[in-house]
């Protein structure tokens, strides 16, 4: 008799390993593989232990000899875990990056899902209302108003409410809950995941104007086909009202929708924004319990979840019925995995929806190089939004020429008036330096001697008066009492770190209750918050912070940004030092300022005629892409070059 098809004899597998190779396993003892497809976990024998795999395939012939096969232990599931399009997805990206197909697949899988136990979800708790708590008017709560704010909310979601969701509704749930729960109006219950409903006909967003309503047009009408659109639009030109538009359209033909945004972008504000306008959406981000991300991911994968928000990794979240994929801030470097298994999520999402079927979405105030690049040459849409939706309007950047400028720890006599001149008119001030610590290079008076990283070679950063940093490595160690070449004991400081300028400004405007916003000072969780709520309440005047203070908040009453070391972007070590430079004078000129304050952006430089900032000052984002597309393409870089580690 001859087969027809092959018969399924081995199962081949993807190990958590770093070797780039799968591995072949007889089956376990007395299973049968004729119903066994991609995707489900297997346990299997691997070195001295058992590791949790994925089956890729069920060969029926094997290139390892018999003798040689090891028995796979146990078929963990009995339908795939990781459906058929992300199992090819993670082929695919195994492919094109050069990695071990084991890593990514791990990538894949939520941590729940790499132990040995079954994919359920893990039914977290559910507050919702009693028949009791249905027939209360809360108007009729007027001594408790926030008994009845979270009971008109639990009115309208009839299935329940997840605790990130009260959250948001009240900073004190959990004792509103407590009193609702002893008064007999709320209970609290283990339910499935419940993500919520989704009205029917769904809620109207505000009225689009006709630059928004043409860019969600363009999007929707691509439905159900691969296109991929770059939606420019400077920060508050109400990107995210079109992205919501879009999504609406996928909602109601019965889609899913996936919306990335960057790590820092990822804030309570934007989900109440999506729970207001859809009653539900599932977060995805590295802030969840595993089994929280276990429950979205399923959610997700089953079709429950209709809206997935999540960070860098959501971009593996399988969708049941994928409808859009939106990558918000699609230029932010937060969407680059820099270790292990590295990867874009942004051009992964363009892979993956280019393989549903359907659009994507990338949105930017200041769209990378590389996205610019793609919609010259035609793979992608440009959409403009070329107004604020409010009435804000932009500030002014302009550059001030520090030449031969008396300069107070790299403060110039220019910028320091203007700071006078904004805090007198009852502004607030933003000054920039992406540079952490005190000063960034140490010389020794008396030999020149520059003080080094011994693991690496770069220059130490002094922290504070006595510790030494390596910025590149980490390594750390306190500032010798003598130099190390020549005995000497005395070392000269050159240059600047935030800290450096925070004891200057607190020198020079000593009222001015100065705040400094880098890594070192908002490593513990909650100083972050405390830092920007001084600055919200005006207690803090002047801010100095690095960059990882221009993304997602406002500062409405910011009107001077300071731009201190513009010339560390044209001239830094990365070719993409320049376009970061550019991308945050953008992103922080769009966040300061409001209506009735417009502001004002200096930027301090060594070179007022270097091209790509004059493009950028006196013509804008787009003018300083186009010069900066024709500098990388002639030196050869991306994106007129892919660019390998190897
Ligand atoms: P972006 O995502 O581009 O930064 P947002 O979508 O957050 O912009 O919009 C900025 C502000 O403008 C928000 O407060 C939003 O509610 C408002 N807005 C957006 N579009 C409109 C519109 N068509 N009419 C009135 N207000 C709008
Ligand atoms: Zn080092």
């Amino acid at each position: 008799m001859v087969a027809l098809t092959a018969t399924p004899r081995y199962l081949r597998v993807a190990v958590p390993s770093p070797l780039y190779r799968h591995f072949d396993y007889l089956p376990p003892t007395g299973a049968d593989l004729a119903g066994v497809s991609p995707g489900v976990r297997v346990r299997v024998p691997f070195g001295a232990r058992d590791v949790i795999a994925v089956l890729l395939d069920t060969p029926s012939e094997t290139e390892v000899s018999a003798s040689r096969l090891k028995r796979a232990k146990r078929i963990l599931d009995s339908a795939p875990v990781v459906p058929h399009d992300m199992m090819a997805l993670a082929r695919w990206a195994a492919d094109y990056y050069r990695h071990p197909i084991g890593e990514v697949v791990q990538a894949l899988l939520p941590t729940a899902l790499r132990l040995d136990r079954p994919a359920q979800a893990s039914r977290p708790f559910v507050w919702r209302l009693t028949p009791a708590g249905s027939a209360v008017d809360p108007a009729s709560l007027k001594r408790a108003p926030r008994q009845a704010a979270l009971l008109a909310h639990l009115q309208h979601s009839p299935d329940g409410c997840l605790a990130d969701v009260l959250a948001d509704v009240s900073p004190h749930w959990q004792a509103t809950t407590r009193l609702l729960i002893e008064r007999g109006w709320v209970e609290k219950v283990r339910g499935d995941f419940v993500p919520g409903p989704v009205d029917d006909p769904l809620p109207q967003g505000i009225a689009l104007n006709s630059a928004q309503r043409n860019a969600a047009q363009s999007v929707i009408s691509a439905a159900g086909t691969f296109r991929s659109f770059l939606l420019h639009g400077v920060t508050g030109s109400g990107k995210t009202e079109v992205y919501m538009e879009v999504i609406a359209d996928a909602l109601q033909r019965g889609k899913q929708a996936l919306v990335l945004v960057p790590e820092i972008g990822l804030t309570p504000q934007l989900l109440s924004r999506f729970r207001i306008r859809f009653g539900a959406v599932t977060a995805f981000h590295s802030g969840l319990t595993d089994g929280e991300r276990l429950d979205a991911w399923l959610a997700a994968r089953d079709g429950r979840a209709r809206i997935v928000i999540g960070t860098r990794s959501a971009v593996f979240v399988p969708l049941q019925v994928p409808g859009v994929i939106v990558v918000d801030e699609e230029h932010d470097a937060s969407f680059k995995q820099q270790d292990g298994f590295r990867y874009s999520a942004r051009d992964l999402a363009v892979v993956r929806a280019q393989r549903s079927n359907i659009p994507v979405l990338l949105g930017s105030a200041t769209p990378s190089l590389e996205s610019i690049q793609n919609v010259r040459q035609e793979r992608y849409t440009q959409l403009e939004l070329p107004e604020r939706a409010g009435s804000a309007r932009h500030p002014k950047l302009r550059l001030l020429d520090v030449r031969s400028r008396p300069l107070d720890e790299g403060l110039s006599d220019l910028l320091l008036d203007a700071v006078a001149r904004h805090l007198k008119g009852g502004g607030q001030v933003l000054l920039f330096l992406n540079r952490r610590g005190y000063a960034p290079t140490l010389m020794c008076h008396a030999c020149g001697h520059v003080l080094q990283c011994k693991r690496c070679d770069a220059r130490m950063t002094l922290h504070g008066t006595q510790r030494l940093q390596c910025h590149h490595c980490g390594a750390e160690r306190n500032l010798p009492s003598r130099c190390e070449q020549c005995g000497a004991a005395e070392f000269d400081r050159f240059g600047q770190g935030t800290e450096r300028i925070e004891a200057a400004l607190n020198r020079l405007f000593p009222d001015a209750g100065i705040a400094r916003i880098d890594r070192d000072t908002t490593r513990r969780k909650g100083t972050m918050e405390a830092l920007l709520d001084g600055v919200h309440r005006g207690k803090h005047r002047i801010v100095v912070g690095t960059q990882m203070l221009a993304k997602g908040h406002d500062f409405p009453n910011v009107t001077l940004v300071g731009i201190l070391d513009a010339d560390q972007g044209l001239f830094g070590v990365d070719f993409r030092a320049s376009e970061r430079m550019a991308q945050l004078i953008v992103q922080v000129a769009g966040r300061a300022g409001r209506a009735e304050r417009p502001g004002e952006v200096l930027i301090q430089t060594y070179h007022p005629d270097h091209p790509l900032l004059t493009h950028l000052v006196r013509e804008g984002y787009a003018s300083f892409a186009d010069a900066a597309l024709r500098d990388r393409q002639l030196a050869g870089l991306p994106p007129f070059a892919a660019m390998a580690l190897l």
